[in-house]
């Protein structure tokens, strides 16, 4: 099947563009040739939560169609898996189990046609090797993604908002650190705060105006300790923090992590 890429135009406000203001996310370029074949079927691994599984969906579909038009849509494959599962063993340190289940999702997905797979959450990319050894198609690490745009603004220290395990151990701070990037995180109090937030509050779909302002207090503070940016490393944090509530540069890791999906989508086809 052959499939018309539109030119980029003024026309109309692309939501790239509108993530791009929003977020000052980095421009991509644009595959070359303005026809591409087929799109690869990006595999999601999600449900950690739903409510930012679904904003992947979204903006697949969102970034396809804006570059193919028409009623293009992103192919794409979820599953979902049940996240008390996940959260539970979290909370007791069996990340190999955890992984486990990681896994099988991904072997459905790689089996039911996905060329690519993306964990749609910062926390269990703790098991990306667990979950790479099981599928023989590239999963497409988060923090690889979010440290090059970072690099791309031109920024070397940043702040850190995840989950306690994403702010406290090693795996995510580590990857970024790999890119040359100097990582930052909460003090103990307000790391407390955010992981609060974010397992009560945001894993519930409640964004939260109070939580928002002590949020932007814990980034405020770290910006206070030179960060320069801040990375939102954790996949529910965007729907509660966007650019235009701080004048620190915002990186947002569900935002930038499909929209890296899609691009590879679209250029490898
Ligand atoms: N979605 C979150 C993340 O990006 C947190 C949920 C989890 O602990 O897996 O880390």
């Amino acid at each position: 099947v052959q499939v018309r890429l539109l030119p980029r135009g003024p026309r109309q406000e692309l939501h790239s563009d509108r993530l791009r203001a929003t977020h000052r996310l980095p421009r991509v370029p644009t595959p070359s040739g303005s026809e591409v074949s087929a799109l690869l079927t990006i595999g999601l691994i999600g449900g950690m939560s739903w409510h930012s599984s679904a904003e992947y969906y979204r903006l697949a579909n969102e970034l396809v169609n804006e570059r193919l038009g028409g009623v293009h849509s992103a192919r794409s494959l979820l599953s979902s898996v049940d996240f008390a599962a996940i959260e539970d063993l979290q909370r007791q340190a069996r990340w190999s189990d955890a992984g486990d289940i990681l896994a099988s999702a991904a072997k459905g997905l790689e089996a039911a046609g996905a060329d690519l797979l993306l964990i749609c959450a910062n926390t269990m990319h703790k098991v990306i090797d667990q979950v790479s050894a099981a599928v023989s198609v590239p999963i497409l690490h988060v923090a690889d993604v979010v440290a090059e745009a970072v690099r791309a603004a031109g920024l070397e220290t940043v702040g850190l908002l995840g989950t306690a395990y994403t702010m406290e151990q090693a795996f995510y701070r580590d990857r970024l650190a790999s890119h040359g990037l100097t990582v930052l995180v909460p003090d103990g109090e307000d790391r407390a705060l955010v992981h609060r937030v974010i397992f009560d509050e945001l894993c519930f779909g409640i964004v939260n105006d109070g939580s928002r302002a002590a949020c932007l207090n814990v980034v405020s503070r770290m910006a206070d300790r030179g960060a320069q940016g801040v990375i939102l490393g954790c996949t529910e944090v965007e729907l509660l923090i966007h650019q235009s509530d701080t004048g620190l540069p915002v990186f947002p890791t569900t935002s930038l992590h499909i929209e890296a999906a899609v691009e590879r989508a679209l250029a490898s086809a």
